[in-house]
């Protein structure tokens, strides 16, 4: 959805890019600006600057720049209405109702956001009165710490049917939105009305924009069923969340790493002992949009599951998804019978410190447990072995590493390398395709007519004075690089509807965030010289290679008429003088 230019105004006016920036890196004033370490890549001298004046920051190191909204975008990996919404928030502004959001999902989903808040600050408040003492000795006797408890807003859900709901009906909340939202249900017995939760310690599930979507609630003793989870909801489905990324999601981008572990008390465990970068999988299975959600903030994934479920079928194969994701991923071996919380709480931090550096590579680990399911001193189970890595040596691009793994497997099981090599290649051939080349090979050095088109792109924003000078002399088809006629094409819509322009404004129209960062980039570097003459030399710098294109064409259609022993049109001969005569002029 587009927002106003007066909201997102009034937005930027109420929030400085200081202040929100501070509040993730801290910043040095330097110059005009501040100045600090990059939050976006590992630096160790600073080269993040931020510009107060302008209200936009860049990064001299990896390239990442844009203003306040690019910001939150990139840090809190939201989208734009996402990011939008997060600042309204801040700085106090009200967001108007969106039209097409008016409608009856929309008003749902919201219902049952609110009817979840609602239902967590009743639970957390029970969890502290009288009646609630015996769920927070209950997590006390777990060692569960005071602040662990409300770092994750833990709860309680009273014994008995009416207690929650009582509170909500009270609130005019109708019965068909509790139970839409899964926080009451209809009695088998007598067809009342109920609530879902009973009797047990509320574990909130929260999005990352901060809102409570769903609800964990676990038993105080050994009564079955232990856990009970909200049923999915139009705000909730538990293949696309994770438990605690919420709390997690800093922790996650200063370590470039994120911990995976099954329980809701693991991930609080963690968090106790210092893992702050750890995540629930709210299911043992990890699924596609879970692997997503965790990409965008680390490229490392620990997996800490239960030492009886880690080597399932089921997780060796949620875990190979993973590794197709292009992410790291390293799996901890925990003693038999123990969960990561048993672990922390008998061993320490350093011991589990040690069980990270030691965790092993997902083919190693499979590598494990396959020699644990198959004799690896029969042939047959040296076979059943290999061929149950396959699919993950045929994962690997790396021809080094490829080799490495082979020659460590077939050493371990006693096999000739060669010949593992030649039933892998077999195994390809007949299963995947292969993988493509990639051909990212950058440009080093910048031409003339492309730097000619940054510094007027930069005069412009810097000046408005200068559009129309040099959008008279050119049109947006003249800039060659895509990105940089999005941005012209931006700056004379602007201009042509008689609107300020200014960087913001640009920023805001531009969606793609890669234009946005090469903005960033020309805005800062001090290639802008707005000066007459900077701007006349770059328009003819532009003008002139158009021509040298137009002078290559008319070159090669001569050269084609001559082979073919045509006679060459005397015009096409004129045309190639006058361009090389104006080619002349504009030096
Ligand atoms: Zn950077």
């Amino acid at each position: 959805m587009k927002y106003s230019e007066e909201i997102l105004d009034e937005i930027r006016n109420r929030v400085d890019i200081v202040g929100i920036i501070s509040e993730y890196v801290p910043l040095k004033p330097s110059g005009k600006g501040h100045k600090g370490l990059c939050p976006f890549h590992q630096e160790k001298t600073p080269s993040f600057m931020v510009d107060s004046e302008k209200q936009i920051f860049h990064c001299f190191g990896c390239g990442e720049g844009g203003n306040v909204f690019s910001f939150i975008m990139k840090m809190e990996k939201l989208n734009f209405p996402e990011a939008v919404k997060m600042l309204a928030e801040k700085a106090g502004v009200q967001l108007p109702t969106p039209k097409n959001q008016d409608s009856q999902l929309y008003r749902e989903r919201e219902t049952i956001l609110r009817l979840n808040e609602i239902s967590a600050s009743y639970y957390q408040k029970i969890l502290y009165e009288q009646n609630g003492k015996k769920a927070l000795k209950y997590l006390s006797e777990r060692n569960f710490k005071k602040e662990t408890i409300q770092k994750f807003h833990l709860g309680y859900a009273l014994p008995g049917y009416e207690h929650l709901i009582k509170i909500l009906v009270q609130k005019k909340f109708k019965a068909t939105d509790l139970f839409k939202a899964g926080l009451a249900v209809k009695s088998r017995k007598t067809g009342n009305v109920i609530d879902y939760f009973r009797n047990r310690v509320m574990f909130p599930i929260i999005n990352l924009q901060g809102k409570i979507i769903a609800f964990g609630g676990r038993v105080l003793d050994d009564a079955l069923p232990k856990y009970i989870n909200s049923p999915e909801t139009p705000v909730y489905s538990k293949g696309k969340n994770l438990y605690g990324l919420f709390q997690a999601r800093m922790g996650i981008r200063q370590k470039n790493q994120v911990i995976i572990m099954e329980g809701y008390t693991d991930v609080l465990m963690a968090h106790q002992y210092g893992f702050d970068n750890t995540v629930g999988s709210l299911g043992t299975a990890l699924t596609t949009q879970q692997i997503d959600l965790l990409k965008r903030y680390a490229d490392e994934v620990i997996i800490a599951f239960d030492s009886d479920t880690a080597g399932k079928n089921a997780t060796l194969r949620s875990l190979n998804l993973i590794k197709k994701a292009g992410i790291k991923i390293r799996i901890i071996s925990l003693p038999a019978d123990s969960d990561p919380a048993d672990v922390l709480l008998k061993k320490g931090a350093d011991f589990f410190d040690r069980l990270i550096e030691k965790s092993l590579p997902l083919i190693d680990y499979k590598l494990e447990i396959l020699t644990q399911q198959h004799n690896p001193a029969s042939s047959e189970g040296k076979i059943a072995i290999a061929r149950g890595l396959f699919d993950d040596l045929a994962n690997i691009d790396s021809q080094l590493e490829l080799h490495a793994e082979v020659k460590k497997i077939a050493e371990r099981l006693g096999l000739e390398e060669d010949t593992m090599f030649k039933d892998l290649s077999r195994y390809q051939r007949g299963n995947r395709t292969l993988p493509s080349i990639s051909t990212s090979a950058k440009n080093v050095t910048e031409s003339t007519h492309i730097n000619a088109e940054k510094i007027l792109i930069g005069s412009m924003v810097q000046d408005s004075g200068n559009i129309e000078k040099i959008l008279s002399e050119l049109d947006i088809n003249d800039f060659t690089n895509k990105e940089h006629r999005e941005i012209v094409s931006v700056i004379k819509g602007l201009f042509e509807n008689g609107e300020k322009v200014n960087i913001q404004k640009i920023i805001d129209q531009l969606e793609n965030q890669n234009i946005i960062k090469l903005l960033s980039e020309i805005v800062f570097k001090d290639v802008v010289h707005s000066d007459e003459e900077t701007i006349i030399r770059s328009i003819n710098a532009i003008k002139k290679y158009q021509l040298q294109l137009k002078l290559n064409t008319i070159r090669i259609k001569i050269k084609q008429e001559e082979s073919e022993n045509n006679e060459v049109k005397p015009e096409l001969l004129q045309d190639y003088q006058n361009i090389l005569h104006k080619i002349k002029t504009l030096v």
